[in-house]
């Protein structure tokens, strides 16, 4: 029992990394087609970039599926997969971006900084040049916004003068 808690806990902290690679790497590099949806203004309940979340699903489906049809311990890899993107939802969709009717305030320290790491995040149009690529660790915001300034004085960040 240990052990498998060790594993969904190895997994979902592992997820993290996963997802800020697939965050900087795919979804800002050839999957920008699908992400691009998330970073225009919003305008249904859905988004291409859903397709994304969808692909995490299945992972996590079909991982605890082969676990139970006897291939220990994928079932609790697959749980740690589940729970990354069901706190993903939970603080991307419902706390930062307020998808939803009920829309909780980030009062944390830790919610905070999630918040305004990820519309940092946001405050750049396009592929190019964002910051804060992590979903459940954020580096202060201090920091990210250092970097935004330096991308915008060497020329190359698209930052609206807002
Ligand atoms: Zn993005
Ligand atoms: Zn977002």
């Amino acid at each position: 029992m240990i052990a498998h808690l060790a594993i969904f806990l190895c997994t979902l902290t592992a997820m993290e990394g996963v997802g800020y690679l697939a965050h900087k790497y795919v979804m800002h590099g050839w999957g920008w087609f699908l992400h691009r949806s998330h970073h225009e203004k919003h305008l249904g309940a859905l988004e291409t970039n859903d397709v994304y979340l969808l692909a995490l699903a299945l992972v996590a489906v079909g991982l605890i599926a082969e676990g139970n049809a006897g291939h220990d311990p994928l079932q609790w890899i697959g749980a740690g997969v589940a729970a990354f993107g069901v706190i993903y939802i939970v603080i991307h969709d419902g706390i930062v971006h307020r998808h939803w009717p009920v829309r909780p305030r980030p009062r944390h320290p830790y919610l905070k900084r999630l918040y305004h790491a990820h519309l940092m995040h946001h405050a750049v149009k396009g592929r190019q040049n964002s910051v804060s690529f992590g979903f459940l660790y954020a580096p202060p915001v201090r920091r990210l916004k250092q970097q935004l300034r330096q991308m915008r004085r060497s020329g190359e960040g698209q930052i609206p003068n807002r």
